[in-house]
């Protein structure tokens, strides 16, 4: 393709793109396709000689549109968000225009400075002590191997980099409602997932401080060396805060590596009235959370910060003849911030969006995004049938439809529900398990969502949960 015909073509992807917002919530939210459905439809063979881009988009709209579910619908209520907006995309097009990849400070200088001083002014958006400092990676999952692999080099010394590592004698803990990549982590790391200590949680779900305890004392009087713990501060199945302060102590007593898991509700650490959330921080090791979640920045984007940058590149540091550097002592590599050599220059989108939508902008949407989960739940509180199942610290509300004559079945009415609800096309919705008990989720955190978005939703949900009992007496008549 000549830049001519990339100059004509590429207006007709912009306004696409902004049609598609315009004309968003016309898409059933979540894509009902069968398996297999789009396979068929696609070409079978590679052509031999190039075909012409134009017919390119008429191909998404009518091929892949109907595989896409729609994250960015302001109906979408589903698992957690993951956002973008058009400050993000604007920045993911220049990323991409350019092309660059950026391992080293020399393979463009401006990615290296551009991601330090966009993760320092991050850090200090929402409130992290300035001792810690911030690379992005990938996921959170990324990060969180990262935080073991650092852990594990940090408590032998570097040995286990050198010589292989062969304990099994260490342990990992974490409660039982932390995200599965921390025991991802910690298999990969070779920790073993038997070494994955699950410690029970309180009603609220947050970890049970003396269960901790007791397990990691246990852990040591049986000859085991506690090596790394995860705070979750928002958990994915309800939000739950575990007290950083508290598992920060016993990791001090016991040298524990702490690693902090914000992945979506970091983002609401820019609220003056949710930084109580991370007291304690500054005795933790590593902090994740996910700009690619719930500040509209695109998908990947994840900001790691970590206490002591020196564990971080010491434990991934290569230095081949041909990566070195004249500059190496004064600048930022960060190939040895984690995992790939390879990197995408992600801090400029980030860039956009911080400055575009400016801190206040920012907060203001986050805090209708709390406000609208509050208001949700409060309706759920009053109902005589329905219930609400954890607190909302947040923007998610975990509820659900609890008819009296019914408690036999709860689990499969409410999986009923989830079904019929999305399967409408008009909502989505997604589900978990809180004290093994089938709970709906409800997330407010699309950028786009307002409040009558989520009263058609309350609305919906509730004459769908009616209609399910009506419909089994009918049946049993
Ligand atoms: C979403 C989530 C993760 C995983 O995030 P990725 O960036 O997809 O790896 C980890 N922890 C928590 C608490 C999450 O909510």
């Amino acid at each position: 393709m000549k830049s001519e015909e990339f100059r004509k073509i590429g207006i007709d992807y912009i306004n696409f793109i902004a049609d598609y917002f315009d004309n968003i919530e016309s898409y059933p939210v979540k894509s009902n396709i069968k398996p297999g459905d789009i396979y068929s439809k696609l070409d079978k063979e590679l052509p031999e000689s190039g075909i012409n881009a134009d017919g390119f988009l008429k191909e998404f709209e009518e091929i892949i549109m109907p595989g896409i579910t729609h994250w960015q619908s302001p109906n979408f209520f589903a698992y957690f968000p993951s956002n973008n907006s058009f400050e993000s995309i604007l920045g993911e097009l220049l990323t991409s225009a350019v092309g660059v990849q950026g391992m080293i400070w020399e393979t463009s200088p401006a990615a290296a400075e551009l991601e330090e001083h966009v993760m320092k002014l991050l850090g200090k958006a929402i409130g992290l002590p300035e001792t810690f400092t911030g690379v992005i990676q990938d996921t959170a999952s990324t990060a969180a191997l990262c935080a073991v692999l650092t852990a594990r080099e940090k408590k032998t010394k570097f040995e286990s980099n050198k010589k292989g590592y062969s304990s099994n004698r260490y342990r990992a803990y974490c409660s039982q409602e932390a995200h599965s990549s921390i025991e991802k982590a910690v298999k990969i790391a070779g920790i073993g997932s038997e070494n994955m200590i699950k410690i029970p949680v309180n009603d609220d779900f947050s970890i049970n401080i003396s269960a901790f305890k007791l397990a990691v004392e246990n852990d040591v009087k049986n000859g085991f060396i506690p090596l790394f713990a995860v705070a979750a501060l928002g958990t994915t199945g309800s939000t739950a805060v575990d007290s950083i302060r508290e598992v920060a102590a016993v990791c001090r007593k016991y040298n524990i590596f702490l690693h902090v898991d914000a992945a979506l509700a970091g983002s609401a650490m820019l609220l003056p009235e949710k930084r109580h959330f991370l007291e304690g921080i500054e005795s933790a090791d590593s902090f994740v959370f996910n700009p690619h979640k719930w500040l509209f920045t695109n998908f990947d984007c994840s900001a790691y910060y970590v206490k002591d940058k020196s564990l971080l590149i010491r434990t991934f540091e290569i230095m081949p003849e041909y990566l070195k550097t004249a500059n190496d002592d004064l600048v930022n590599n960060y190939r040895d911030w984690g995992i790939q050599l390879g990197r995408r220059f992600r801090s400029l989108k980030l860039w956009y969006v911080l400055r575009g939508f400016g801190l206040e902008g920012l907060r203001k949407i986050i805090r209708q995004h709390i406000d609208l989960a509050n208001q949700f739940a409060s309706k759920i509180n009053k109902e005589t049938d329905f219930e609400l199942l954890a607190p909302v610290n947040f923007n998610t509300v975990c509820f659900r439809f609890a008819p009296k004559g019914h408690e036999s079945e709860f689990d499969k009415l409410n999986a009923k529900i989830l079904a019929d609800v999305n399967s409408s096309g008009k909502i989505y919705i997604t589900h978990t398990k809180l004290n093994g008990q089938y709970t709906l989720r409800f997330v407010v955190g699309v950028l786009r969502t307002e409040e009558t978005h989520c009263n058609n939703a309350y609305n919906l949900i509730r004459e769908i949960a009616y209609k399910c009992i009506s419909k089994e007496i009918e049946g049993k008549i």
